[in-house]
């Protein structure tokens, strides 16, 4: 676990294919970002047990993202509160392996109860607010979460200037492009996307990269 900016941490996932995760404790309870695939259930269980509630917030709904989330809730029971995007709710609620790409992994996915669907706009968790700001793209539902100067991109777009894949289900081309339009956007200094290293890098530079390796619109 290292801290990355204020009371942002990060946590080190010894699976390389798994997605970042990110904490901010908050005053009774703590934000969960991405909780990833499951390899750190005993570390999870050894330092959020003290919170009143843990808050998961899923940038996507694809498994390197959200694998443990099931084993929290089992976990934790009503302690954990699942928050993810209206639009792919459904597939998580199903337990749709195949579009949470969890056959991908050799897995299935457990059907989760999403607590609360979430909608572009702000959200205050525990005294602690929040900006959701739509972005699909690489999926329908995905998100950015936007913390004081911390942006969380999930796989929308990663430090190193690329994207996530757009050949997975649901994923979309133009809205990709709509979706960096509107991160471009946003006032943030410190990038911490879905996989990778977090950085400082100006948002406009990096996104103008994609632009130009991407190629046109459509
Ligand atoms: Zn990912
Ligand atoms: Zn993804």
């Amino acid at each position: 676990m290292r801290n990355i900016n204020g009371k942002v941490f990060i946590f080190r996932h010894r699976l390389s294919s798994s997605a970042n995760t990110y904490m901010i404790p908050c005053q009774e309870s703590v934000i969960i970002i991405d909780p990833g695939l499951p390899d750190l259930v005993d570390f999870y269980i050894e330092h959020l047990s003290i919170f009143e509630y843990i808050h998961i917030i899923h940038t996507h709904m694809h498994y390197d993202h959200i694998a443990t989330t099931p084993l929290l809730k089992k976990i934790f029971e009503d302690k954990a509160k699942v928050y993810h995007h209206e639009n792919e709710a459904k597939f998580l609620e199903e337990g749709d392996s195949i579009s949470t790409l969890a056959t991908y992994f050799n897995e299935y996915l457990p059907p989760i109860k999403v607590d609360k669907e979430l909608k572009e706009g702000y959200l205050i968790i525990d005294g602690t607010p929040l900006a959701i700001l739509h972005t699909p793209g690489h999926t329908i539902g995905s998100i950015c979460i936007l913390y004081k100067n911390i942006i969380f991109t999930g796989d929308l777009l990663f430090s190193d200037g690329n994207v996530g894949r757009l050949d997975l289900p649901t994923g979309n081309r133009v809205d990709l492009f709509r979706s960096l339009s509107k991160l471009e956007r946003v006032n943030a200094e410190v990038i911490a996307p879905g996989h990778g290293s977090v950085t400082k890098r100006p948002l406009k530079g990096l996104i103008e990269e994609v632009r130009l390796r991407l190629g046109p619109y459509i």
